[in-house]
């Protein structure tokens, strides 16, 4: 490593641009960092590239006693993250405007590079120019409500707006795509059934939604992004609407693919995120249009709340706040659950490294090869370890992950070239 990059990268050591099998190549490496003495990879560890996670909720300034930057990106590193992007939302104010992002630059004080997504709402489409200038990577819309006041949805005529705009702009839009309509018209009753709970965001609610953001995308040749695919009932749509070379791209969450609604109890609201968590049937199809291709990546959502908000109403679905904690566990949940399945460590690298990386344009991170920042994480694939919510360092000791077995334990990070501690603030490049 030499000034943060890769500097060289001698015989036997991994390439991420790897076609070919990541699990058997790693053996007797040689890390040298800024920040020590020679590191010498034990027989049981691999170097990845740092995990790239572009959906996370900070939360802060606003909402810190939900996560904040220092807690984050904490619990970032011990999962192996070495660069997120900040939702626009449920930090107050949000950010919708040049102040906002100003704001939020002024306290994020990261342990690992960050860069920050702005906010497509009501109340800005038209002046998403200056937004874009001040360096967010793109912009997220909902197309139903996000759960907190100040961030408004797009009806139909304002996400087409959004997208022109976007299109003109020559950012990315990324939508939350749920359709209001069809959740109006399966109101959850409330209660501590779980399955009620799926009834009430069925997978028609993605599918017309992401069928709307498809035809906004061809009418107006913006770029857009699908955030947290749930429904594999989408997934017909969106592989014909990228046959025809329409810009878009899919992500799916560590949640979705390594746990089922057969393994929720009632009343499990630790659970509970919008789009649910859907069926065993559907998380094999997930995982499946991952190995096609047609999910381009995996990223937590890590989106937590307080203690209170997640078990209000006592079980209570409808009542309880949705959004499941998992910065820190997205990449041993997911190898665990890829490795169940026989897929190699490799592709899981791909999904939530390089892919991620690639996806908002960050050329220097995600991969291990010369010129790249020298973001790396020494990974045990086969050690094995119990989640315990209160030890991890996420604000809140809220998950949906407590008590699993997962496989996987991350030993050691640097974030270019040094360790953790003096953060950047990204900007696309
Ligand atoms: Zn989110």
């Amino acid at each position: 490593m030499r000034d943060g990059r890769i500097a060289e990268i001698s015989d036997g050591a991994l390439e991420s641009d790897l076609d070919s099998d990541l699990d058997s190549a790693p053996d007797g490496k040689v890390v040298a960092p800024l920040d020590g003495p020679l590191v010498t990879l034990a027989e049981d560890e691999v170097l990845l590239p740092g995990i790239v996670d572009t959906h996370v909720h900070v939360n802060e300034p606003g909402r810190t006693e939900w996560e904040g930057f220092a807690s984050a990106t904490r619990a970032a590193v011990a999962g192996g993250v070495t660069t997120i992007i900040d939702m626009p939302l449920n930090s107050i104010p949000a950010t919708t405007t040049v102040a906002a992002l100003a704001i939020k630059r002024a306290v994020a004080h990261v342990q690992i590079d960050t860069g920050f997504w702005g906010g497509a709402v009501p109340e800005n489409l038209g002046s998403l120019a200056p937004l874009h200038e001040a360096g967010v990577f793109g912009f997220k819309a909902f197309l139903t409500p996000s759960g907190v006041d100040e961030f408004g949805h797009l009806n139909a005529e304002q996400l087409e707006r959004a997208l022109s705009e976007i299109a003109a702009l020559g950012s990315v839009l990324i939508v939350h795509a749920e359709d209001p309509t069809v959740l109006d018209a399966n109101t959850n009753a409330g209660g501590r059934s779980y399955h009620s709970f799926v009834e009430s965001r069925p997978d028609e609610a993605e599918v017309t939604a992401i069928e709307r953001v498809i035809a906004g995308v061809r009418r107006t040749g913006a770029r857009a992004h699908i955030v947290h695919l749930s429904s594999a009932a989408a997934l017909p749509a969106l592989r014909a609407a990228r046959a025809d070379g329409l810009p878009i791209t899919v992500e799916t969450c560590p949640h979705y693919l390594t746990i089922a609604e057969e393994q929720i109890p009632d009343g499990a609201t630790q659970f509970k995120c919008c789009p649910p968590i859907r069926g065993d049937a559907n998380r094999d199809q997930l995982w499946q249009a991952l190995l096609d291709g047609d999910i381009d990546i995996i990223v937590t959502d890590h989106s937590p709340a307080t203690v209170e908000l997640k078990t209000a109403g006592d079980g209570d679905f409808a009542v309880a706040w949705g959004g499941i904690a998992g910065l820190q566990l997205g990449l041993a949940a997911v190898w665990t659950e890829a490795a169940s399945r026989g897929i190699p460590l490799a592709r899981v690298v791909q999904w939530m490294s390089r892919g991620p990386a690639d996806f908002v344009g960050l050329a220097q991170k995600g991969r291990i090869a010369v010129g790249a920042d020298a973001d790396l994480a020494v990974f045990a694939p086969d050690e094995r370890f119990t989640v315990h919510a209160d030890q991890l360092l996420h604000k809140n000791p809220v998950t949906a992950y407590d008590g699993r077995e997962l496989r996987g334990v991350v030993r050691r990070v640097w974030v270019r070239g040094a360790a953790p501690g003096a953060g950047l603030h990204l900007r696309p490049e």
